[in-house]
């Protein structure tokens, strides 16, 4: 079966899709995208999701592609033509297509809108959930608003692709005071020997993850110590457990940070649990 992107307005082949070659996202990387998670054919966290979307919008003074209901529709329509039972759906909204100029076009043109959608691995995801991830360290090398979430993605390309060469899973940067501020594609936690769940403060270094923000409320209910603030490389070696959370991996334990083996090796039973219980607490639409 081929898979159907909807580019502008139009549903079509993934194959075939594109945009024009002046379309600020390719240009500029002048854009901003979203990415769910699919359970059950459903879009998981929608609301929280495009809130997000909206604040990343209003920050580049970009226009809305289209109102939220007809977004939500096309949005599953793209999860229905792609048959995903599981998964993610990626949206992504650049300022539009104009002549080559560093200034927004004026008058302003139509947001170009982009929605993809792929099937995940269920099954695959559990084992390497089960067997736990490596990631290294890397300086922080990000504009400082990280907080939205742009396309403009080259340091953190360039961060996974290290990891990558590493054999690890993913890099965590640590920023100019020697502090963990995220990963490449996700938010990083640690848990302290005596159960607390660390993670920094979304108040700057970050994009305030959808996932973080629901595990907040998981944590709560569990009765578990949440504790937001910075925490070195070094306390995170020294850690019981510690994870990584993103939309596409929810909980993804971490087991070795920098060659530092984390705990006892083996993913940590709170990161599990919390990988256990996130879909109880996030919104299904
Ligand atoms: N931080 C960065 C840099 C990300 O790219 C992502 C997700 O793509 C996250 C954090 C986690 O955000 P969310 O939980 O909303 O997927």
């Amino acid at each position: 079966m081929s898979r159907i992107a909807y580019v502008n307005g139009h549903y079509q082949n993934l194959r075939d899709a594109a945009v024009n070659v002046e379309d600020r996202g390719y240009q500029f990387a002048d854009g901003i995208y979203e990415v769910c998670e699919i359970v059950d054919g459903k879009m998981v966290d929608f609301p929280r999701h495009m809130a997000r979307m909206q604040r990343s919008l209003r920050e580049l003074r970009m226009a809305e592609a289209m109102p939220l209901s007809s977004l939500k529709i096309v949005m599953q329509e793209v999860v229905r033509r792609n048959r995903i039972h599981y998964g993610i759906v990626y949206l992504q909204i650049s300022r539009g297509v104009a002549h080559r100029d560093h200034g927004f076009p004026s008058p302003a043109v139509k947001p170009s809108l982009v929605v993809t959608a792929k099937s995940l691995n269920f099954a695959k995801n559990q084992a390497q959930a089960a067997r736990g991830v490596k990631v290294i360290t890397t300086a922080e090398n990000r504009w400082p608003r990280v907080d939205i979430k742009t396309v403009g993605l080259l340091p953190n390309v360039l961060a996974r692709q290290e990891a990558r060469d590493k054999g690890a899973y993913e890099a965590w940067y640590v920023d100019a005071g020697g502090f963990v501020t995220e990963g490449a594609s996700c938010n990083a936690w640690i848990i302290t020997r005596d159960g607390k769940v660390v993670t920094r403060s979304a108040e700057r270094g970050i994009l305030s993850g959808i996932t973080r923000a629901v595990l907040i409320d998981v944590l709560a209910s569990l009765q578990l110590k949440l504790e937001e603030r910075n925490f070195t490389p070094d306390e995170a070696y020294h850690a019981a457990e510690a994870f990584v959370s993103s939309a596409s991996q929810i909980v993804m334990p971490v087991v070795s940070i920098d060659g530092n083996v984390i705990g006892n090796g083996k993913p940590g039973s709170i990161a599990l649990r919390l990988r256990e219980e996130f879909h109880r607490f996030s919104a299904i639409s």
